[in-house]
């Protein structure tokens, strides 16, 4: 049942900003203050510009304007070829969990890693990725940041994330918090999961204790590059509205954090023409 045209627009104050989207010509500083002067009212920073501004400047400013953090970006990248460097992975998410915390983050997002190099033993990793969310759960918790899982397209399972679907995510998070605590969710970030046809089931699985974050963008067709191709809402063929609606119903709440990878095209615009279009796009189209 299709229901999308029928939503009414989102609310404005419910966009937020992925800085992979600026990436290329804003530092974490500038994305900060370009947020605030477009009445952004979220921003989700990577750890590289995040380690660039330095943790605590950046947490300031963030503070300044009033922005939520709807997520830093990133954690995971688990699976490895030998234990050491395994340890090293976890040590690493560590200290995300901390500098999520220093920026009062709603989540850290994970993408949980691929194949190790040479690696064809795809359900080994998977296990490697289980038992790092494992290892690193416990300081989550402890820090009240919860782990946010991002299942990626399944184009990316041997390099970015062997976690590929909503139900695969979902069923980690049962194995590991199965009192639904909240400190171990999922990501919806719909350029990894539209085409599902269980996207609307996962969704309503995860309910609300489970939806940490929700991003967006569209599908572009064609699509040039399976990475830095990533359209802008209303450009592609992903259902939206439909999608917003499946959140809301299941208790999501968030905010709607647009994130996108696009070298050829919004990435050599000027960001605050962007975040402009971005706003217009996101009443009109999600
Ligand atoms: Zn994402």
């Amino acid at each position: 049942m299709r229901r999308g045209s029928k939503q009414t627009p989102p609310d404005a104050a419910k966009l937020a900003l992925n800085t992979a989207t600026t990436r290329e010509k804003w530092t974490l500083a500038q994305a900060i203050e370009g947020c605030a002067r477009h009445g952004i009212r979220g921003i989700a920073p990577w750890r590289d510009q995040l380690k660039a501004m330095g943790v605590n400047r950046a947490a300031r400013a963030v503070r300044a304007h009033g922005l939520v953090v709807t997520g830093l970006c990133r954690g995971g990248m688990f699976p490895a070829s030998n234990v050491r460097e395994r340890k090293r992975r976890i040590t690493d998410n560590l200290r995300a969990i901390d500098q999520a915390y220093a920026l009062g983050a709603r989540c850290l997002v994970l993408v949980v890693g691929g194949l190790p190099p040479g690696s064809r033993d795809l359900a080994g990793a998977r296990e490697q990725v289980a038992a790092g969310i494992a290892a690193i759960l416990p300081h989550a918790r402890d820090a009240r940041i919860p782990l946010a899982i991002e299942p990626l397209h399944p184009m990316y399972a041997a390099d970015r994330a062997c976690i590929n679907t909503l139900a695969q995510a979902l069923d980690v998070c049962d194995a590991l918090d199965a009192e639904k605590s909240g400190a171990l969710g999922v990501v919806v970030d719909v350029y990894h999961v539209w085409w599902d046809p269980d996207l609307e089931a996962g969704i309503r699985r995860a309910g609300e204790k489970r939806l940490l974050a929700y991003h967006i963008c569209d599908w572009l067709v064609p699509t040039a590059d399976l990475l830095y191709d990533r359209g802008m809402m209303g450009d592609g063929v992903i259902d939206l509205p439909g999608i917003r609606s499946w959140l809301e119903r299941a208790g999501y709440t968030g905010l709607h954090e647009v994130e996108i990878f696009s070298a050829a095209k919004w990435w050599k615009r000027d960001p605050d023409e962007v975040l402009r279009v971005c706003c217009k796009r996101h009443h009109r189209y999600c």
